[in-house]
C-alpha cells in the first residue's frame, strides 16, 4: 500500500500555502508551479480557461469583471458578492478552483497519494466550515478534516519547541496566545501546550477584519488625495481602483520596514504620487487595530486568565507584520511577541502535522500519533424554543461557546400543545437569546408523536459536537421506547447532487463556460428550508463512552446517566452535571421551554386560504348585488330582476 502523504492547506483570503509532512515527521512547504511558497488566492475566469494565483492576479487588473478575490470572506453565503462576467457563482466553487490548482501543485511534487487538512479561521461558523470542506471535495481532494488556523499555528510552534512528543525533556506547560491577522479574517486563541498535548482554552475573532481593511483605508486616502488634485476620483473606475489596490499592498509592506513611502495613483491618463507615512497609516487605521485589541482582551477574560499567565504571544498572518500590531501587543501584554515562527508558513505546516495526526489515528500511517489535540467551539449551539412565561421565542443554548470538543449535551424540553403530533428542532448557532440574531444552521421535524399526549410532554434533545466542528442532533420522547436520530438538514449550502455537478465543472478546468448551465440551476435550487418528517426508530442505548479521551479526570463526564428503570431523567441531568469550563456563559436553566409543532404543509394551507377567499368573494358579490338593487330598484342590473325588490 503506498504511503498516503499528509498535506496541510492554508486556504487564506489573500494567499494560500501547502505544506507536507515528510516520513521523518518534519514539515516542509511545497512550492507551486512558479516555484513560490505563497499562491495568491485569486481566480480569473476566461470563457474556456481558469487562471489561479500570480498569473490571475496580473491579468485581473485589466479583467476586473472576470476576477474573483477575497472569496473566503463570502464563504457560507449563497453566492460570491461580485458577478463574474455578469454571473453569480457560489463562493465554494471559486475556492474549489484554487484548491484544484493547489492539488495539481501537491501531486506534481509528491505523487497522487495525498490527503489533506484544510484550515479555517477559528471563528468560522458551521455553514462556512461546511462550505470549505465542500470546496475541498469539489476540487478532488481527499479531505481528512478542517482545522482551526490558530490551532494549526500552535502545532507548528509546538513542533519547533519539541512539544509534540510526550517523551524527551520534561517541559513546563506553556500557555500561548495566538494573534492571527491575515488578509481578510482575524482570530485570537489561547492554547495550552503540554508535552504530547495541545488544548485550546478559548477563542474569538472577526471574519470580516483583515489586512484588506487596512488596504481600503489607505487606498481611500490616496484616492481622495488624487481627487482633490485632479477633480475625479479613481474609486469611481473599477480598473483604476484595482490598480491602486495593487500599489497599496506594496506601499503597506514598505511601511512595515520604513517610516515613509509614496503611493502611485493613476487615473484617466493622469498620475500622482501620494506621500504616506507610517504614523499617518496608523492614524487612518487606529480603530481597526483597536477592534483586534478589544477581541484579544475579551478572549483572555473568557479563558479566565491574566496577562501574567500568558507565557508567549504568537503573531500569525501576514498583517501581523505591521509594526503597529507588535507595538499594541507589547502595550497590552507587557511582553515582546514571539518571532521564531514564520507567520506565512505556520498555519500550513501545522495543518500538515494535524493531517499526519489524523492518518495515524485512523491507522493509515506508519507510526502512531505522539500527541493529542483538544479544540473548543467558537460559537454557542442552541435550539429555538418558546418561553411559556412570555410566549416569546428564544435561543436555548445546549453547548456554550468554548466547550472542549468533542462534547455531548442533553436538555429536556416540553411539547407546547395538547396532542402535539410533531416537534420542530431548529438548530441555532450564536450567543444571542433572540433566535433572529443567530445563524439558523439546520432544522428538522420529529413527526408521528404517539397519542394521547398531554401538553408539556418531555422531549429530550441531545447535541453531539465533533472535533471537526460538525454537529449531530438526537431527539427522544421519554416514556416511550422510541427515539429519533436526526440528520440536520442545512438551511444553506449546496445539495450533494449540485456538489457533484459543480465538482465536474471544476475538474474540467475549462473557464466559465461549463458553469453557465449550473449557475441558473443553483439559483433556483437553493436548498429549501422545508424538511422531511422523520420516522421514529427503535431506541438505541445512549452511548456511555467518554467522547473525549484527552480529558483529565477533573473534567465533566460526557456519558448520559442512564436509568435502568426507564424513568424520566431530571431535566438538564447531563447538561448541567459536573464542572462547567465556562459556567458564566451558560444559562441557568430553561424551565419548561416549549418546542412547537411543525407548521402545516404549505400546500394544505394555501388550499384552505384559496377556498376561503373564493367563498367570501362570492358572498360579497351577492350581498353587493342585493344592496345595489335595494338602493336603485329601477336600474336593470345585468338584466336580472330579483323577486321582492322590484314591484
Ligand atoms: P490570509 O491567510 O488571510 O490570506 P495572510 O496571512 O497570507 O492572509 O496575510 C496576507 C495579508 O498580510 C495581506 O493583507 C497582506 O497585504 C498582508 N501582509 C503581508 N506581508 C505584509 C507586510 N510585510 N506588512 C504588512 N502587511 C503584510
Ligand atoms: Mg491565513
Amino acid at each position: 500500500m503506498p504511503r498516503i502523504q499528509p498535506i496541510g492547506i492554508d486556504l487564506g483570503t489573500t494567499y494560500s500555502v501547502i505544506a507536507a509532512l515528510d516520513p521523518g515527521g518534519r514539515t516542509r512547504i511545497v512550492a507551486n508551479a512558479e516555484g513560490e511558497s505563497l499562491t495568491p488566492s485569486v481566480v480569473v475566469f476566461e470563457d474556456q480557461q481558469t487562471l489561479v494565483g500570480k498569473s490571475a492576479r496580473k491579468l485581473g487588473t485589466s479583467k476586473v469583471d472576470r476576477l474573483a478575490e477575497c472569496v473566503k470572506r463570502d464563504m457560507g453565503a449563497a453566492v460570491y458578492s461580485r458577478p463574474i462576467r455578469g454571473e453569480f457563482l457560489p463562493p465554494e466553487v471559486i475556492q474549489a478552483c484554487i484548491l484544484r490548482q493547489l492539488k495539481q501543485d501537491a501531486v506534481r511534487a509528491l505523487g497522487p497519494e495525498v490527503a489533506a487538512v484544510i484550515t479555517v479561521p477559528a471563528y468560522f461558523d458551521e455553514p462556512r466550515r461546511k462550505a470549505t470542506s465542500d470546496a475541498g471535495e469539489m476540487a478532488g481532494w481527499n479531505v481528512l478534516d478542517i482545522v482551526n488556523e490558530p490551532t494549526a499555528a500552535a502545532l507548528a510552534f509546538g513542533e519547533d519547541l519539541g512539544y509534540l512528543t510526550p517523551q524527551g525533556d520534561p517541559r513546563a506547560p506553556l500557555t500561548v496566545l495566538v494573534y492571527d491577522l491575515g488578509g481578510g479574517t482575524f482570530d485570537v486563541t489561547i492554547i495550552q501546550l503540554r508535552p504530547g498535548d495541545l488544548r485550546t482554552l478559548a477563542t474569538d475573532g472577526d471574519v470580516q477584519l483583515g489586512g484588506r481593511d487596512w488596504d481600503l483605508r489607505l487606498a481611500g486616502h490616496a484616492a481622495d488625495a488624487f481627487a482633490s488634485e485632479h477633480g475625479s476620483n479613481p474609486r469611481a473606475n473599477p480598473v483604476s481602483w484595482q490598480r491602486l489596490l495593487g500599489e497599496i499592498d506594496e506601499a503597506k509592506r514598505t511601511l512595515s520596514v520604513r517610516h515613509q513611502t509614496s503611493v502611485r495613483v493613476e487615473h484617466e491618463g493622469q498620475t500622482t504620487h501620494v506621500p504616506v507615512t507610517r504614523a499617518l497609516f496608523a492614524e487612518l487605521t487606529a480603530d481597526l487595530l483597536e477592534r483586534t485589541a478589544h477581541t484579544t482582551r475579551q478572549v483572555l477574560k473568557d479563558a479566565g486568565l491574566e496577562w501574567s499567565q500568558i507565557d508567549r504571544v504568537l503573531l500569525v498572518g501576514g498583517s501581523s507584520r505591521m509594526p503597529m500590531v507588535a507595538e499594541m501587543i507589547e502595550r497590552l501584554s507587557g511582553q515582546r511577541p514571539e518571532r521564531s515562527v514564520n507567520p506565512d508558513e505556520a498555519v500550513a505546516r501545522g495543518a500538515a502535522i494535524y493531517a499526519g495526526y489524523l492518518l495515524a489515528e485512523r491507522g493509515l500511517a506508519e507510526r502512531p500519533a505522539t500527541f493529542r489535540v483538544t479544540n473548543v467551539n467558537a460559537h454557542s449551539l442552541g435550539i429555538e424554543g418558546v418561553d411559556p412565561r412570555t410566549g416569546r421565542r428564544q435561543n436555548a443554548i445546549l453547548i456554550p461557546r468554548n466547550s472542549p470538543l468533542p462534547v455531548r449535551r442533553m436538555r429536556e424540553f416540553v411539547t407546547r400543545t395538547v396532542n402535539q403530533n410533531s416537534i420542530v428542532l431548529r438548530v441555532l448557532e450564536g450567543e444571542s437569546s433572540q433566535p433572529e440574531d443567530c445563524t439558523a444552521i439546520g432544522r428538522t421535524v420529529i413527526a408521528g408523536l404517539p397519542k394521547p399526549l398531554p401538553q408539556g410532554w418531555p422531549i429530550r434533545v441531545t447535541y453531539e459536537y465533533g472535533t471537526n466542528g460538525r454537529l449531530s442532533v438526537r431527539g427522544q420522547v421519554p416514556g416511550t421506547d422510541r427515539e429519533a436520530i436526526l440528520e440536520i438538514e442545512r438551511e444553506r449550502g449546496l445539495t450533494p447532487e449540485l456538489l457533484g455537478q459543480w465538482g465536474s465543472a471544476v475538474a474540467a478546468d475549462a473557464g466559465l463556460d461549463p458553469f453557465e448551465a449550473l449557475i441558473a440551476a443553483a439559483l433556483q435550487d437553493q436548498p429549501a428550508a422545508e424538511t422531511q418528517p422523520l420516522e421514529l426508530l427503535p431506541a438505541q442505548d445512549a452511548t456511555t463512552d467518554d467522547l473525549n479521551p484527552a480529558r483529565g479526570g477533573d473534567q465533566e463526564p460526557l456519558s448520559a446517566p442512564e436509568q435502568a428503570n426507564g424513568q424520566r431523567l431530571p431535566a438538564d441531568a447531563i447538561a448541567d452535571g459536573g464542572g462547567e469550563p465556562h459556567a458564566s456563559s451558560f444559562p441557568d436553566s430553561h424551565p419548561g421551554i416549549q418546542l412547537e409543532r411543525a407548521p402545516r404543509k404549505r400546500g394544505t394551507g394555501t388550499l384552505a386560504y384559496l377556498t376561503g377567499h373564493l367563498l367570501f368573494s362570492a358572498l360579497g358579490l351577492v350581498v353587493g348585488y342585493y344592496l345595489l338593487c335595494w338602493l336603485a330598484p329601477d336600474a336593470n342590473f345585468l338584466h336580472l330582476r330579483l323577486p321582492g325588490l322590484h314591484p
